[in-house]
């Protein structure tokens, strides 16, 4: 792109757009990194300058970019059509994903209720667990009102799926447009210094769960959790078991399990599903992110038949989930998801990652030779690398020293796109990235993190 091109786009990002999750005064202050085309593992901005796609683009990506399969689903699925309504009519793509879900995905889940963002997903389901123990008419579950979520838990930015997140920093502003929810502790094992144990704080947080029950399971609609890993808290895995352990006290106690897999599904933890690991099969599953292997927008809560036929009833009585978006089931986004399982499966993706999660963790145990590189956390393809101050006493740099900015900044001049979630530098790449490409990240980690020590 020509020099004064170049300039103009920079010019008009910071004039006319608005960032998510971003302090614009310090943005506009910056160069912008502005993509203009990606390729497999790598994305290209406006000046022609490339870059490892070391977040996947916020999660998403599977195969990497610009994927000829991927590419001509969309173009055969436009010559059809782009878009027609769920409500009131069924679309083919949309049957055909749904099928495909309800036999991939754990145990009898098996009702595809589609949106088009995790957050969605999350108020979905939130919506139907509450509206399930309504439509019961039974006396006893009329106060099934509330959702136990862990303190530090991320779920979405819509107000209900605000309302069950724990994350301060983003939460405590919307404090008072939020619903009430009981909080779990997180079972962070790193940072429960009490305990010299994973198995100690499994067991301190699931008795912690099962005293909230006993006291309050009347009121409790369901538990909402990401399985296994926690991303947006910054990557903190579970110590094994937990998720096992929520299940059995949700079964116990007669409270519904929702699993919110939008980060963690679709082979990002190592497993087609997160639950998959632990055997464990929630009433609600939400999906998302990679879910249409970074190509379009898509999520979809997925239900057991036990929760769907609580909905069924005459029209009169009022047992209908009214909820619905104006997009639900769009064609163009269905084709591609269908299109990105069916290329999981032709590759034999999952087991690629499982070998390659093996070769990252390899290679990562190098970065412990930098003192300020406190902790790493790993599941699959999920990275956390958590910078200290103190390797002692765990303290953290004060968050003016924009620590963590450098080193992300750093990676980028040597040609990876990383980010930071607070204290934690986190490391998500495109699934299919090679071992070359991989094993060249983190050499640029290491280099940045050094190069900021
Ligand atoms: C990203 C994420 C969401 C929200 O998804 P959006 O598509 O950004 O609305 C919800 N839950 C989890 C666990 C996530 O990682």
């Amino acid at each position: 792109m020509k020099h004064d091109e170049v300039q103009n786009l920079e010019n008009w990002d910071k004039e006319y757009v608005w960032h998510p999750f971003t302090q614009m005064k310090m943005y506009q202050q910056n160069k912008p990194l502005i993509i203009e085309r990606g390729q497999g593992s790598y994305l290209y901005d406006i000046e022609g300058k490339k870059y490892l796609d070391g977040y996947a683009s916020l999660w998403v990506n599977v195969h990497g970019h610009n994927v000829p399969a991927l590419n001509e689903a969309l173009i055969d699925q436009v010559h059809q059509i782009a878009h027609s309504t769920l409500l009131g009519s069924a679309n083919v793509p949309s049957i055909l994903l749904a099928k495909k879900l309800a036999e991939i995905t754990p145990g009898n889940l098996r009702k595809v209720f589609y949106s088009d963002t995790g957050s969605a997903s999350v108020e979905i389901a939130l919506k139907i667990a509450y509206q399930y123990w309504q439509n019961t008419n039974l006396e006893k579950y009329k106060n099934k009102h509330t959702f136990i979520s862990l303190d530090e838990a991320y779920h979405g930015d819509t107000i209900g799926s605000v309302s069950v997140g724990g994350m301060d920093l983003y939460h405590r502003i919307f404090e008072p447009l939020l619903f009430k929810r009981v909080s779990l502790p997180t079972p962070h094992t790193y940072r429960m210094t009490e305990f010299d144990h994973a198995e100690d704080v499994k067991n301190f947080c699931l008795q912690r769960l099962e005293s909230l029950l006993q006291e309050k399971a009347d009121e409790i609609a369901g538990i909402i959790i990401e399985p296994l890993v926690q991303g947006a808290a910054g990557i903190i895995t579970h110590p094994s078991g937990f998720l096992k352990g929520v299940e059995n006290l949700c079964r116990k106690y007669n409270v519904l399990l929702i699993c919110d897999e939008v980060a963690v599904g679709f082979g990002r933890s190592g497993t087609m599903f997160a639950c998959e690991q632990e055997e464990v099969v929630p009433d609600i599953l939400c999906v998302g992110k990679g879910i249409t292997g970074g190509y379009m927008p898509l999520a979809a809560t997925i239900t057991s038949q036990k929760i769907f036929d609580a909905f069924l009833g005459e029209k009169e009585e009022h047992k209908t989930f009214y909820h619905g978006h104006t997009y639900t089931g769009n064609q163009l986004s269905c084709s591609v998801a269908l299109k990105n399982i069916q290329l999981m499966e032709e590759t034999a993706l999952i087991e690629k990652v499982q070998v390659n999660a093996a070769f990252v963790n390899e290679q990562l145990q190098n970065l412990y030779m930098l003192d300020i590189v406190g902790d790493i956390r790993q599941r699959g393809l999920m990275v956390g690398i958590e910078i200290v101050q103190d390797r002692e006493t765990k303290t953290t740099f004060p968050i003016q020293e924009n620590k963590l900015d450098n080193i992300v900044l750093a990676a980028r001049q040597k040609g990876l796109i990383i980010r930071q979630l607070d204290q934690v530098l986190t490391f998500m790449p495109v699934l299919a990235m090679s071992q070359n490409e991989l094993e060249e990240a983190i050499r640029i980690i290491y280099q940045s993190i050094l190069k900021n020590m």
